[in-house]
């Protein structure tokens, strides 16, 4: 089995590009050269330049002494936490920057739910001196004010969405409106493995720089390039993509995808897509995706502004299909517990979407020469409020 995309843009049955005829110019430019941008020897070393000296790669993989002690196993984690603007998603919007300048466009635009993605596009942005538009729906713009001011100080123009449910996906209709009107001057940054072929393929070959580094940090650690476990959180997929990526082949090691349950996978308040998920297009892919028995979009629900999307990506759908990975369902307080262990045992607080990964320890017994890695996708600077709230600190 081949867990990589084929060359019609497809990961088994998920995947493709259904959108609407008027944004096929764009989509298929990006088709057309994305590959062959990507290849080209400045692209890479201008990207990987970048990811070392702005970005501060590659992020250490750091042996959690105290956390492996707790569940008898081998635990490193990969820390993602430590990259400017404090998660992994700045992989990929270096790397879509400089995609957009090669393909000759001035403008950017780009849709966020919580704010991160929106934050990390407008940073690069900055970084490059390019116009910056972040699409987000009202009521997002009231949930999250500091991610909102941090756009504006990084020059970007929050437009809000006031369609609709006035959140992420209402904000992606908009973001998806510009681009037809704009085809010519602008590029849509999409913040995870999802979209409209290339995109999944595209963000998910930006990410891999994190399995990458794992293989050569755990060969000078471990004297072996495999770990036994790669565990991630999934919203869209991305870190996960990242973490998994040059092990997707090599079934030895084994993929483990956390999604949030939420209050309960049962409960209705969840957003656990693959499990609850069925069959359907979502924002021009074919993948999981909860909706009503007439196909209507279920909003999702999670205590993780990060995880809470009602798909998830093409690669994430196959995999869960072909039981490639073993998908695991954390709920709000399992993963706010793991959160705050992992501040107590380690001295690190992690994001709430990553919290979910760390979830995983309570109820699934790994064995003690097993070498487990985890994705630790982001730092928990943006959810202090939320653990305040929850913990009553
Ligand atoms: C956005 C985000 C996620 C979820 O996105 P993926 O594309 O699934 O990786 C997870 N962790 C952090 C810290 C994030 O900011």
């Amino acid at each position: 089995m081949n867990y990589n995309i084929n060359e019609k843009g497809y990961y088994g049955d998920f995947g493709g590009a259904f959108i609407p005829e008027m944004l096929y110019p764009n989509v298929e430019e990006l088709r057309q050269n994305y590959l062959k941008i990507m290849a080209e020897p400045s692209f890479k070393a201008e990207f990987d330049q970048l990811l070392k000296d702005y970005v501060g790669r590659p992020s250490p993989l750091y042996f959690a002494k105290r956390l492996s002690e707790k569940y008898n196993t081998k635990i490193y984690l990969k820390r993602e936490d430590l990259n400017h603007t404090g998660a992994h998603k700045i992989n990929n919007t270096i790397g879509q920057i400089l995609m957009a300048k090669r393909l000759g466009k001035n403008r950017i635009i780009a849709e966020t739910g919580a704010g991160q993605h929106g934050v990390a596009t407008a940073t690069v942005c900055a970084l490059m001196g390019i116009e910056c538009i972040v699409y987000m729906g009202e009521i997002d713009i009231a949930r999250q004010a500091p991610n909102v001011a941090r756009m504006k100080m990084l020059g970007a123009t929050v437009i809000p969405a006031t369609s609709g449910s006035k959140t992420l996906k209402d904000a992606t209709n908009e973001a998806i409106r510009d681009w037809i009107n704009n085809p010519v001057d602008t590029h849509y940054i999409i913040g995870s493995v999802v979209g409209p072929h290339p995109y999944p393929d595209m963000v998910a070959k930006f990410q891999a720089v994190v399995s990458e580094e794992i293989k050569f940090q755990l060969k000078d650690k471990e004297d072996t390039e495999n770990p036994d476990y790669v565990i991630a959180c999934v919203g869209g997929g991305s870190n996960a993509a990242g973490a998994y990526y040059h092990y997707l082949n090599n079934e030895n090691v084994k993929l483990i995808a956390v999604e949030a349950a939420g209050l309960g996978v049962d409960s209705g308040e969840s957003a656990a897509t693959s499990v609850l998920g069925k069959e359907g297009i979502i924002h021009g892919s074919k993948t999981l995706l909860m909706q009503t028995n007439d196909g209507q979009i279920t909003e999702p629900y999670s205590i993780s502004a990060g995880l809470d999307y009602p798909g998830v990506g093409p690669m994430h759908a196959h995999l869960y299909k072909t039981g490639r990975a073993e998908f695991i369902s954390i709920t709000d307080d399992q993963a706010m517990q793991a959160g705050l262990e992992l501040c107590k045992l380690e001295g690190i607080i992690p994001a709430i979407e990553t919290s979910h990964a760390l979830g995983v320890f309570e109820q699934k017994t790994f064995k003690p020469n097993d070498i487990v890695v985890v994705s630790l996708s982001g730092r928990g600077d943006k959810d202090l409020q939320n653990y305040i709230d929850y913990f009553k600190i």
